[in-house]
């Protein structure tokens, strides 16, 4: 069997990448996966401006043991265009406002005096102090982003600076999220015995919508293939179909048998846990299906490992989830043999990551979600640890990519 990494490595080489872009306005490009690369269409800053708000000067117009005093002559405030600053003088400027011809150098207002129309200067002066270059940030036509990148509230923040209207982004991914199970019933209906409340629905499209998917609710099937089946004859219209329940040995085997007849299943079996056998596989030309299991544990975390980066990977993005150490609060042992999975609440003691395993680690089990923030991730070998080891955790909610 294979282990995670092989594993992942193995899924992503089987994704069939988006293809085709889309101009979207700048105000819509949150959460998107830039298509080209965006080259700044000014420079940054656009013009030799002053930092503070002060008093510009030619630096050698002071010199030392001469009298420090300037008169004042005019202003340089924002929004106008560079004026000129005459021999011998100061001009008083703000803080964005265009350097003015011959000036080199801001002294800030908290340095000087005022005695009547003359600025009197300090001793110790840097030349060319406090002044933001033209271009210093970035220079029109350099590459800010490269394909793949997706656009965070930072970057929209850069694009603006950059002049950048438009962003060329890839197309969003389709996702159809199915639920099956003949116990499952949605929250609002009296359960009657034997039935539960369906619960991996609604995180699953949640989870496709914050990897910049368009998740479409496809509702729960029974555990009946001719249903399933029916269901999947629109498959075409989506890039992924993710279902939850129905993969596992001696259940009905429902899904698999129905994704086996209508695309090609690649198998994907990791040594991990939680997460039975996760199917994955390709419909026609370009609809992949992941079959995730039903207990909700293993479907968030099938979810994390495996549906996760084939996202990012689809749409051009590289993903990275890094493990990071932090030091275990109680320990936990099992027997060696797969990579675990265990939930865990990460907090920061001492400006140190400190990892505690949450109470009822069975994947039917969702109260312990409440807490979790990241995995404690146990390698194959592991026996587990005790108080105090450093352990191998994985955040989950940040993004390192
Ligand atoms: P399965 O993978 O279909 O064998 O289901 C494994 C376990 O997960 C069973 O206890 C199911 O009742 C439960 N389960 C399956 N699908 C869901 C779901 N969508 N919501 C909540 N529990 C589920
Ligand atoms: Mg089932």
């Amino acid at each position: 069997m294979l282990t995670l990494k092989e594993a992942q490595a193995a899924l992503l080489a089987r994704i069939i990448q988006v293809d085709s872009a889309q101009n979207v306005p700048l105000q819509a490009a949150h959460g998107r996966y830039v298509a080209q690369a965006l080259r700044a269409a000014v420079d940054n800053p656009a013009f030799d401006n002053s930092a503070m708000d002060g008093y510009a000067l030619d630096s050698a117009d002071l010199r030392a043991g001469a009298d420090l005093a300037l008169p004042l002559n005019g202003e340089s405030s924002c929004g106008n265009p560079p004026g000129v600053l005459q021999p011998g003088t100061t001009m008083r400027i703000f803080t964005g406002a265009p350097l003015p011809q011959g000036a080199d150098t801001v002294v800030i207002q908290e340095n000087i005096k005022q005695q009547e129309d003359r600025i009197l200067f300090p001793a110790n002066i840097t030349p060319g102090a406090h002044i933001r270059r033209r271009g210093e940030d970035f220079h029109a036509g350099d590459a800010l982003y490269q394909p793949g990148r997706r656009l965070t509230a930072f970057d929209l923040a850069l694009l603006s600076s950059a002049g950048i209207a438009e962003v060329p982004v890839y197309r969003r991914a389709r996702a159809l999220v199915i639920a099956t199970g003949d116990e499952l019933v949605a929250p609002g209906t009296p359960l009657k015995p034997g039935q539960i409340y369906e619960s991996n629905q609604l995180a699953t499209q949640v989870l496709l919508q914050q990897l910049g998917t368009e998740a479409v609710n496809g509702g729960t099937v029974n555990d009946d293939p001719d249903t399933l089946r029916d269901l999947l004859n629109d498959a075409a219209d989506y890039d992924f179909i993710v279902t939850s329940g129905g993969v596992s040995v001696g259940d009905y085997d429902l899904v698999k048998q129905v994704f086996a007849e209508i695309g090609e299943i690649h198998f994907w079996k990791a040594r991990i846990k939680p997460g039975k056998p996760v199917a994955f596989g390709r419909i026609g030309p370009r609809t992949h299906f992941f079959a995730l299991p039903g207990n909700p544990v293993s479907s968030l975390v099938t979810f994390k490992l495996f549906v996760e980066p084939a996202l990012i990977h689809w749409h051009h993005g590289r993903y990275q989830r890094p493990e990071l150490k932090a030091t275990a609060a109680g320990g936990f042992k099992r027997r060696a043999g797969r990579m675990e999975f265990l939930r865990a609440r990460l907090t920061v003691r001492d400006g140190d990551l400190v990892a505690a395993t949450l109470a009822g680690q069975g994947s039917h089990m969702l109260a312990p979600l409440r807490e979790t923030n990241g995995f404690i991730v146990l390698p194959e070998d592991s026996s587990g640890y005790g108080d105090g080891d450093t352990v191998t955790v994985m955040l989950l909610g940040v993004d390192f990519s």
